[in-house]
């Protein structure tokens, strides 16, 4: 009887490791011993000064106190000391384990300790996205354990399987004999077999590639690295994860959080779903996701994801609310404000600037934007007074017209100073009394117009 022992770090009671014990009962007699509790991020860690507990929740599964190492530990050398296991399974991971992150990955270093001890072992990750479940993924989980044991494995094998989100289900892809999209990459030609996994000898099986080519490739202690990626992007071309706009987009959210401190949650929710690589065109587009400003054609710049956020975030929007936007540019903030608000109003000077934003938002499927193509520093009186007004080219000073503008209650945000270098400025309006506030030093582009600096938009 093949065994195989099931763990992870998200816990013994998590989604993820449930579906995928239920996935491994066909194909083997499965022993779950898991952390009692989230154990994300333990890297290999083993527990020394202070005794373990193992505790018995149904047949066959098992809490442990410690960290994933323990439990491998626990389950090979006390409770399977007799009947050892035949496989090592960790996951399935709540988001993905992929280039340095592994070393951190408790799901991964569950691995490493079944490698070390001669067992072969996989883990299991799953990239979280909007829209995502472990479903598909335990299904292919199943599948590969099958057609994987049925090779003859060497006791070094660590395999480390990362799930794209979405992932369509097994089934659905059988029923359009479309396996394509879902690739491995391997270190080791001797794994070779594998490769039929899921896939018979139809043509449009899984391609196989070096995990080098991913940066997954520093493992400690593992002959052999496979990677799932895919499903292949539209183009067909299976790109790696690390290039995939969402996984970017999601690093991207992380680094405002970690390294700029922006903590709205839905600012960063809708940073995290604005597909900001469609605000730029051209070779540049490869980095929409660094974090500095690019430019976007007319002299023009799509301010950096940090200023962004960090406007959104001191705005204060809130869903029920009318905002105006002056000076458009990619449209980028707009999107970040239409996901914010109830109403976005946005005013841009530059013609092909605006137009090409308003093919975008329009695209993009905003229901609830209006451009128009306007000297911004006169307002938008037509649709006043608004809740909030943004304004993202730097001014002289505050033009009249939008102060008046701005809804009892209402407060706008403008970058004021010279050309080169303003400080963002916050006005709050209660009754007759306006509180003007600075806030920190930025760089924008001149807001030009009748209450702005003199000339064209180009400075
Ligand atoms: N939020 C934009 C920033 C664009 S840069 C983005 O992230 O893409 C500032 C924009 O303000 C430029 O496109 C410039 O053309 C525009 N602008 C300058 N003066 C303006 C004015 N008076 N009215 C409207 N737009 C103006």
């Amino acid at each position: 009887m093949t065994r195989i022992l099931v763990t992870n770090d998200d816990g013994v009671f998590s989604e993820g490791i449930k579906l995928l014990a239920e996935a491994l009962e066909p194909v083997a007699e499965v022993w779950v011993v898991a952390p009692d509790r989230e154990q994300s991020a333990m890297g290999h860690a083993l527990t020394l000064h202070r005794p373990l507990r193992m505790r018995p929740l149904r047949e066959r599964v098992y809490s442990v106190d410690g960290t994933p190492t323990d439990c491998v530990n626990l389950g090979v050398l006390s409770l399977l000391k007799d009947s050892p296991p035949d496989l090592v399974v960790s996951g399935i991971n709540f988001g993905l384990n992929l280039g340095d992150d592994v070393t951190y990955s408790g799901t991964v270093s569950a691995t490493f300790e079944g490698t070390l001890m001669g067992i072969p072992s996989v883990a299991f990750s799953q990239q979280v996205a909007k829209s995502f479940s472990f479903a598909p993924a335990a299904e292919y989980a199943g599948r590969f354990i099958s057609v994987l044991l049925q090779n003859e494995l060497p006791d070094d094998l660590l395999l480390n399987v990362n799930f794209p989100a979405p992932l369509p289900s097994v089934r659905r892809r059988e029923a359009r004999s479309q396996w394509k999209g879902v690739l491995l990459d391997r270190r080791n030609s001797r794994m070779g077999q594998v490769g039929r996994f899921g896939s018979g000898r139809r043509r449009g099986g899984l391609r196989l590639y070096h995990a080098a080519a991913l940066g997954s490739d520093r493992l400690p202690g593992s002959r052999v690295v496979w990677v799932a990626r895919g499903p292949a992007d539209r183009t067909g071309s299976g790109r790696a994860l690390n290039r995939d706009p969402g996984y970017q987009r999601q690093r991207m959210v992380e680094r405002l959080r970690a390294e700029f401190g922006i903590d709205d949650a839905r600012v960063l929710a809708a940073m995290g779903r604005v597909p900001r690589h469609d605000f730029v065109s051209g070779p540049l587009r490869t980095q929409s996701y660094s974090l500095h400003a690019l430019p976007i054609g007319e002299e023009q710049t799509i301010s950096q994801p940090a200023v962004v956020a960090r406007m959104s975030e001191v705005l204060k929007v809130e869903t029920e609310h009318s905002v105006l936007e002056v000076g458009t540019g990619s449209g980028y903030q707009t999107a970040i404000l239409a996901e914010l608000a109830r109403r976005v109003y946005s005013l841009e000077i530059v013609p092909s600037l605006a137009k090409t934003a308003i093919d975008r938002i329009r695209t993009l499927g905003y229901d609830n934007v209006k451009i128009q193509i306007f000297d911004g520093t006169v307002g938008w009186s037509d649709v006043a007074p608004f809740d909030r007004i943004l304004v993202t080219a730097g001014a002289p000073e505050l033009p009249a017209p939008l102060l008046e503008q701005l809804a009892e209650g209402g407060r706008l945000v403008i970058p004021e100073g010279d050309r080169e270098r303003q400080r963002l400025v916050i006005y709050d309006k209660n009754g007759d009394k306006v509180r003007r506030t600075e806030g920190e030093d930025v760089a924008f582009v001149p807001l030009v117009g009748r209450h702005g600096w003199e000339g064209s938009a180009r400075g």
